[in-house]
């Protein structure tokens, strides 16, 4: 099995060295106390407000940007989005990087080029933004989620392939619900908060039972599985480049793919579908404007060159973040598995099981203090647009909801 969150080895006793503002002594200090006082090592000024994720400008983003402006290129057009993606494609290693407006309208392409079409269900994580869920449906498919894992916070690829032998059946080369009749085309596991998924695992699902993979790489620009860069395993994977993200374009995403024929469609799709023609309007398909504009590119690039700058203000803010934690009980700093390499996008603590209850007095204190922590998502079954969709045994994911903490994570704080 792969690691998980780090392990505490004292007990709480030791937390009485120090004593809280109030006088009190610590050994009778909340939770919350706790927490709000391990924090303020890493964040310790109480006048300022501190962010869950802040962007950071302090390369060249001045300079492309007005490199557009004074050459007009602010759009469709220019040599940015080009730029942008040959760099993605060295950086990530993927043959083929195709620039989009966003994340969401990548997953939508990425998924309609897997083959999912109107009927077909796609199996997604219930611990996810909803735009993974949304992009499913704006192919006319259903999503059927999946139950996530305590150690990568991904997709638990065991839990899943019992579920499939025992909830699915073949028909004709296709995997099908049994409940529901309808073929389950997809897969679209998510790389939780910068975490790698188990891949490997979910890729020989997704063989087994004939489901093309596609990955949602939202979260996970920088962060690498068995040496090999997330997005770049499945079929497709997508990346945000979102204003919260790792690096941001103001909005953004791509679509990662090895496979030529697919990039070629992605390009074509994602720019109306149009024949290249120096004056006719003239489109073979029903395409989308979803190309990602020059202006936004040049944004990209400027942050791309900064991105291992930010990688190691985030490995070093974790460091911080774990000294401070050390010994805290009840809860544990997430940290990255074996043989993965996490960007670290979200800091993230874990209650322990049988502490739920204390999450929502952790964020009423963090918040009063300005300290923008964040609980994981609603898990996606639970939220009114998703509730009459398919899903499998998701205890994991309904407890891990009640027990995820995230932590102001910006590469400024661990600069
Ligand atoms: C941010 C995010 C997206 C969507 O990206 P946008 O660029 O905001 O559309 C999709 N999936 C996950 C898991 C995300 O975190």
């Amino acid at each position: 099995m792969h690691g998980s969150a780090s392990r505490k080895t004292l007990s709480s006793t030791k937390t009485t060295a120090t004593s809280s503002k109030a006088g009190k002594p610590a050994s009778g200090d909340t939770l919350p106390d706790q927490i709000l006082r391990a924090l303020r090592k890493v964040l310790p000024d109480p006048q300022r407000t501190y962010a869950l994720h802040e962007p950071q400008f302090k390369g060249q983003e001045l300079n492309y940007v007005k490199d557009c402006i004074e050459t007009s290129m602010v759009s469709s057009v220019g040599a940015y989005v080009n730029k942008f993606e040959r760099m993605l494609e060295e950086y990530t290693g993927a043959k083929h990087a195709i620039a989009v407006v966003n994340g969401t309208c990548g997953l939508h392409m990425a998924l309609k080029l897997a083959g999912v079409q109107s009927g077909d269900e796609v199996l997604v994580p219930a611990l996810t933004f909803v735009a993974s869920a949304n992009a499913v449906t704006y192919c006319g498919a259903t999503p059927h989620f999946v139950d996530s894992e305590e150690p990568t916070l991904g997709v638990d690829p065991e839990k899943l392939q019992a579920y499939l032998e025992k909830d699915t059946e073949s028909r004709s080369g296709f995997r099908v619900n049994r409940k529901t009749g309808k073929v389950i085309r997809a897969m679209l596991p998510m790389h939780a908060f910068g975490h790698p998924a188990r891949l490997k695992e979910l890729m020989k699902v997704a063989q087994d039972f004939q489901i093309a993979l596609v990955e949602d790489a939202a979260e996970s620009i920088g962060s690498f599985y068995h040496g090999q860069h997330t997005g770049t395993f499945g079929l497709l994977g997508v990346l945000s480049f979102n204003g919260n993200k790792t690096i941001t374009t103001g909005g953004g995403g791509a679509i990662l793919t090895n496979d030529p024929e697919l990039a070629r469609r992605a390009k074509h799709l994602t720019t109306t579908a149009k024949i290249p023609h120096a004056w006719e309007y003239r489109h073979d398909e029903i395409g989308y404007n979803y190309r990602m504009p020059n202006l936004n590119a040049a944004l990209g690039c400027a942050q791309l060159e900064q991105l291992p700058a930010f990688l190691k203000a985030k490995q070093k803010l974790h460091g911080l973040y774990q000294k401070a934690f050390r010994e805290i009980e009840g809860v544990a700093l997430f940290s990255q598995s074996a043989r993965c390499q996490s960007n670290f996008w979200l800091q993230t603590l874990i209650l322990q099981r049988g502490r739920e209850r204390e999450l929502e007095p952790i964020l009423e204190k963090l918040h009063e203090q300005k300290i923008l922590a964040r609980p994981a998502w609603t898990p996606l079954h639970q939220i009114a647009p998703f509730q009459s969709f398919p899903y499998m045994d998701l205890q994991t994911t309904e407890n891990l909801a009640q027990r995820i903490l995230n932590l102001p994570s910006s590469a400024t704080l661990g600069t």
